[in-house]
């Protein structure tokens, strides 16, 4: 067609996940790929009240433009909420945002020349790779273990790379492997973004699934110099069809965000907006998490049990105490990949994500990510059990 793109498309991709949900389709299949919410926990009859109620003329503004920052009601409550547990913060510190994955977008935008150095956990959330891709940047990745991103690695990671500008980091129950960085760790984390002069990307969206433990502060409760770009999302906790998120920096920082949220969609809906607003009004949103939170500790802790007894002792598996996911690490040569299109979807119509993707540089082929959140409990066992199975075959000596 000689359509001449820019050349920031060059490092744009077709998700892996994107193709592995196509096979979601096929209702037999057991998928421990898509990490999506429980639907039965959406809160349709409140939500479904709540929207009639605005779709009538004497709510009319609930469909006019607004102001690009977000509906202030919205904001001032997401501002509540952060301060009530311990991220302290008012209305005019909050932007609202499509979801997080608009934040990660904005911040990459804001911050990131071509060339620019991102620093990422080791794997990392693959949606943040691709919000990062059209901005060009180079990748320094840190090691991570049971407790997050390795600081030590970080500092020596920083000394490789003395111009980076943004550190991306998803603390509580990361998306892929499920671990959460200490509170010692995140102490120190400051310290160095702070000597390095980082800009701090914190992504959040499992922090209120916590089923065991105790909360640690977000990095933006701790930020000293208004480094950290803090950013939430209702998608786990409500709905992520409403699309609604949060981003929380400093004034400035803050500012800039707001002007290319306008350029980039001049706002988000204002009904969704105002719906979101009129559930957190008018319901205990924090009961309505404790409540999903029991059922997601049941399904962890059956997927963890199921896979302790099950699995060949040559694959670890993280266990996390929130969040939705456990990361599978099988010995060093096994291509998860293949083995999953290979063996496990043909002979046992079972799927998870193959690792490789999670990682921005390079692609380590023995790890799986596994989401234990979608799937009923009699076909959560029955799909391990059938893992477990072929795994033994594959992996005899
Ligand atoms: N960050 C992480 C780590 C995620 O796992 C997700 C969604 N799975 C997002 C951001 C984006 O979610 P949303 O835009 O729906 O808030």
């Amino acid at each position: 067609m000689g359509i001449s793109y820019a050349r920031r498309i060059a490092g744009v991709r077709p998700s892996a996940i994107r193709e592995l949900l196509r096979l979601g389709d096929d209702p037999e299949l057991i998928s421990f790929g898509g990490g999506y919410p429980d639907p039965a926990l959406f809160p349709m009859g409140e939500l479904a009240e709540i929207y009639q109620k605005l779709l009538t003329p004497a709510n009319a503004r609930t469909l006019q433009y607004t102001e690009s920052r977000g509906l202030v009601e919205l904001r001032e409550l997401i501002a509540d909420r952060l301060t009530r547990n311990g991220t302290a913060c008012g209305a005019d510190d909050v932007l609202v945002i499509q979801g997080g994955q608009q934040g990660l977008d904005l911040t990459a935008k804001l911050v990131l020349d071509a060339g620019d150095v991102v620093i990422t956990e080791n794997p990392t959330f693959l949606g943040a790779l691709i919000a990062f891709a059209p901005y060009e940047p180079q990748y320094a990745p840190v090691r991570i273990d049971d407790d997050g991103m390795d600081v030590d690695h970080l500092e020596e990671v920083l000394a490789a790379n003395p111009g980076a500008k943004l550190l991306y980091t998803v603390p509580d129950f990361q998306n892929p492997a499920g671990v959460t960085l200490s509170l010692e760790r995140r102490l120190r984390l400051i310290e160095l973004a702070n000597r390095h002069q980082l800009v701090v990307l914190e992504d959040t969206p499992y922090r209120d699934l916590r089923y065991e433990g105790s909360h640690l502060p977000t990095l933006k409760s701790l930020d000293t110099q208004g480094r950290v770009v803090h950013v939430g999302s209702f998608s786990k906790i409500l709905a992520p069809g409403v699309r609604m998120g949060w981003a929380v920096a400093a004034p400035d920082v803050l500012e800039k965000l707001g002007l290319l949220k306008l350029a980039a969609d001049t706002q988000s809906s204002t009904l969704n907006m105002a719906a979101t607003a009129a559930y957190l009004g008018q319901y205990d949103v924090d009961q309505h998490v404790a409540d999903g939170n029991v059922v997601y500790r049941h399904k962890r802790d059956l997927a963890l049990a199921t896979l302790d007894e099950v699995l060949p002792k040559s694959v670890r598996f993280t266990r996390p105490e929130g969040g939705l996911f456990t990361w599978l690490s099988f010995p060093d040569r096994f291509d998860a990949t293949r083995f999953m299109q290979e063996t496990l979807i043909p002979r046992a119509k079972v799927a998870y994500v193959p690792g490789a993707t999670f990682f921005p540089l390079v692609q380590e082929p023995n790890h799986a990510r596994l989401s234990y959140s979608g799937v009923p409990d009699d076909r959560l066992v029955d799909g391990l059990h059938r893992l477990a199975d072929l795994l033994r075959e594959e992996l005899v000596e």
